[in-house]
């Protein structure tokens, strides 16, 4: 069931779990979740909890969303770039917390779902397209943040390249078959710094845009 009750549960259990940052809470607790998965799981959209949206891929658990975008230091200020729009649900909660977000997805369809979502909640500061997502968008970049939301081996190359100095970008790193490590990457004056964070499971980052069949 979707009401306010279930909505302040899930913000108890994200704060217990160790996410104190009042803004990102706040932000979450703006975003129906709901509205991004099938009808089929709705009643566990406030569940702390993966959720699947269709063609393979998955809604992170809000925890693991709330952590990314913890760890990115948003202000309203800051130009975002998210790879891998999904359901368009972690999209909503960034675009609460900076001036624009810039969102790339390789399956046209997914796409398409998150856009009527994000005109549905007027969230106006939200430009979307369908692409390969790992080379980045060059003629909007440099981006101030980066937040990937499918995992890769290796840090692409484009990524780094349209990270503004000072920027700050989060990334699943690691193999389909392996854990993956959530990753921070500061872009200082002088070049690079990567701090490991956490333990996650992603589904990986793929070449090129999806040939959309069925979900
Ligand atoms: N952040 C999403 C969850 C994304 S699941 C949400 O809130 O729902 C990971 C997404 O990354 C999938 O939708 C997948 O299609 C997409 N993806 C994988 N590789 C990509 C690439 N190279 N470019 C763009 N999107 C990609």
């Amino acid at each position: 069931m979707t009401t306010p009750a279930n909505r302040a549960r899930l913000i108890l259990s994200l704060r217990s779990a160790g996410i104190t940052n009042v803004s990102v809470l706040s932000a979450i607790e703006r975003v129906p979740r709901e509205l991004f998965v099938p009808e089929t799981f709705r009643d566990q959209a406030y569940e702390d909890t993966a959720l699947p949206i269709g063609y393979g891929q998955t809604l992170s658990q809000p925890y693991i969303v709330a952590f990314m975008v913890a760890a990115l230091e948003l202000n309203k200020n800051l130009k975002v770039l998210e790879l891998g729009t999904g359901s368009g649900y972690h999209c909503s909660v960034l675009s609460h917390l900076c001036r624009r977000v810039y969102t790339v997805e390789r399956h046209r369809a997914l796409l398409a779902n998150a856009e009527q979502r994000f005109s549905e909640l007027q969230l106006n500061n939200v430009t979307t397209r369908a692409g390969d997502g790992m080379k980045g968008w060059a003629e909007q970049a440099p981006f101030d943040r980066i937040s990937v939301s499918a995992a890769s081996k290796e840090i692409p190359q484009s990524l780094l390249d349209q990270l503004a100095i000072g920027g700050i970008m989060i990334l699943p790193v690691g193999g389909a078959d392996r854990s993956q490590v959530l990753t921070k990457i500061s872009r200082t004056d002088s070049g690079f710094e990567t701090q490991a964070l956490i333990e996650v499971r992603f589904v990986p980052l793929l070449h090129g845009l999806a040939r959309d069949k069925s979900a």
